[in-house]
């Protein structure tokens, strides 16, 4: 009998970029690599889209929020 796994979407290769990257901590201090995370009026764009992994998309959110703390990145465009 064979067993085959067949439950499930065909696993797309989504690549987290800072796993990618290797990048442990996400410098909050890099609005340029931040903003590619965020939408034109200021969201963090979700995991899905982002393709990140959970650990990464966590300390992305994170990271942005700090970045806006400190006034790197604005904060959304309709507050
Ligand atoms: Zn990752």
């Amino acid at each position: 009998m064979s067993r085959m796994n067949q439950d499930g979407p065909p696993r797309r290769r989504k690549t987290c970029g800072f796993c990618a990257d290797k990048v442990e901590h996400i410098d909050y201090k890099d609005p340029n690599r931040l903003k590619k995370f965020v939408t034109e009026r200021g969201k963090i764009l979700p995991r899905r889209i982002s393709g990140n992994c959970a650990s990464h998309q966590r300390n992305l959110t994170v990271a942005i929020k700090r970045a806006r703390d400190i006034a790197l990145m604005a904060y959304t465009a309709d507050g």
